[in-house]
């Protein structure tokens, strides 16, 4: 190459020379950005991210950005159980995207993972050979593409909540801190955030607590950056929102007799009414209550617009009968160590407190105030509030009182500890989910030693 290149130079002059030794160089380094992709297969919807970082930084902390994030048109993929095929097809549009941003010549090289999540979990349990065909699907039309596809998985809940803990103190930069001095640094002791994520179908939480995991089936460990991490880390299956709703109005069907006349629903507005067929509510593996026996009617339903019943049929949705102390309840009869240390709630809890303008730092009983006052609005002054919002604007207020009783009954936030929570979507510019840390994690990014330098300081 250097020899041709001398041949160019006494042919064109300096100037050139240095123009063609610029473009050798190019074409003989690395390139000097990294990409990676991934599918977020949730049970509402599907999104996919595109995150990239410096390949020369590669294992420090903080480093990966977020350079896409796509919604996939149309509903999960669990979704297309009658119709394995159009779950692959309705990925398309979001991996061209990716394509079109990564470079072509590092589109060999570019990872990407397809993680499915509750939504599949629960077709997996109800129908196995449809879960598998829609694996199928989405594997032949990811699999076609020119990245470097390494397969789509069905993550358990634990890894859901673990991973979402990783991606939040990555992006804080809570495992390793590069200092100004030029030094790697260990954040201090109970610096770490833990993750609350209500999604559509579960609802994870993890966190490091103050004492042992004394469940080691609720315990991860992870070695990063030369320190291990006892993370407690757990997912309620049925206890995510549209799951959570669906149960509800199951619930309220079975203690009313629906064909006597309307059901009232005490978190729907006052003046709100809708119809259904009946046997929709009964499909889901998550709904147990006895389907009544005229499936075939249609079910209407109509707000009654009162808080306080709501909650009472909220808390029967909880299994925490059987402890006493509810401040210790962990629900479905699960051991949960005491909570420790600050909190991000992300997706659903996001969307809903952000709606009900609650997301800056409040009391508890600020909160439980702004919920029941909305609750008790009625549909026609809720509809003429938020013009055009129809789409999620029914749910709100159970979601508001599901929330509130999931995080102090369910998790057992108290008046004290409810500002160690921070309700949010993003942070440090990237969306907060699973994604991240389950990419870092696949690729290798956090290494389980200390950074040489430091390894070298503690001999
Ligand atoms: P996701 O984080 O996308 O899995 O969504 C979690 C749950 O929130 C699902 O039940 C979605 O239907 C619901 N959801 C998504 N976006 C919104 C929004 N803007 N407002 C209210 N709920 C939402």
């Amino acid at each position: 190459v250097f020899l041709a290149l001398l041949g160019s130079a006494v042919a064109l002059g300096l100037t050139a020379l240095v123009l063609v030794l610029v473009e050798a160089v190019n074409v003989l380094l690395p390139p000097d950005t990294k990409f990676g992709i991934v599918f977020d297969a949730g049970s509402s919807h599907t999104s996919l991210f595109v995150y990239r970082w410096p390949v020369d930084k590669e294992n420090g902390t903080g480093v990966v950005s977020q350079a896409l994030a796509c919604q996939v048109e149309g509903p999960g993929i669990s979704s297309y159980a009658s119709n394995p095929a159009q779950a692959g097809e309705s990925l398309r549009g979001c991996l061209e995207e990716a394509l079109a941003l990564i470079p072509e010549a590092q589109h060999r090289g570019t990872p990407m993972f397809l993680g499915a999540t509750a939504g599949m979990r629960l077709l997996s349990q109800k129908n196995s050979s449809q879960a598998g065909d829609i694996f199928a699907a989405v594997t032949r039309v990811l699999g076609g593409s020119p990245v470097d596809f390494q397969g789509a998985k069905l993550l358990d809940g634990q890894d859901e909540g673990a991973f979402g803990w990783i991606t939040i103190n990555y992006v804080l930069g809570l495992l390793i801190k590069y200092s100004f001095s030029g030094k790697w640094t260990r954040p201090p002791e109970g610096t770490l955030v833990g993750a609350l994520d209500l999604g559509g179908a579960s609802t994870q939480i993890a966190f490091v607590p103050r004492g042992p995991v004394l469940d080691t089936s609720t315990q991860a460990t992870f070695h990063l950056y030369g320190s291990s991490y006892s993370v407690y880390t757990r997912s309620y299956l049925c206890y995510g929102r549209d799951q959570m709703l669906s149960r509800l109005l199951a619930g309220l069907v079975q203690r009313q007799n629906h064909s006597a006349g309307p059901v009232g629903h005490p978190c729907y507005h006052s003046g709100y009414r809708t119809t259904l067929p009946l046997a929709s509510l009964y499909e889901s593996p998550c709904v147990h209550t006895a389907a009544p026996q005229n499936l075939t009617q249609n079910l209407t339903v109509e707000g009654t617009g009162n808080p306080g019943a709501c909650v009472v049929a909220i808390r029967e949705l909880f299994n925490c009968s059987s402890h006493q102390g509810l401040g210790d309840c962990a629900f479905d009869r699960v051991h949960q160590p005491p909570l420790w240390g600050q909190f991000y709630a992300f997706s659903n809890f996001y969307y809903t407190f952000h709606f009900l303008n609650l997301t800056s730092q409040q009391s508890l009983g600020a909160a439980n105030d702004t919920v029941w006052e909305f609750c008790q609005e009625s549909w026609e002054q809720v509809e003429a509030s938020y013009p055009g919002q129809d789409r999620w604007l029914r749910d709100y207020c159970a979601c508001g009182l599901y929330i509130l009783t999931l995080l102090t009954e369910g998790y057992g936030f108290s008046e004290e500890t409810w500002p160690s929570i921070q309700f949010r979507k993003q942070a440090g510019g990237m969306d907060i989910g699973w994604t991240l840390g389950y990419m870092l994690n696949l690729t290798g990014m956090i290494p389980a030693e200390a950074p040489a330098q430091w390894r070298a300081e503690s001999y």
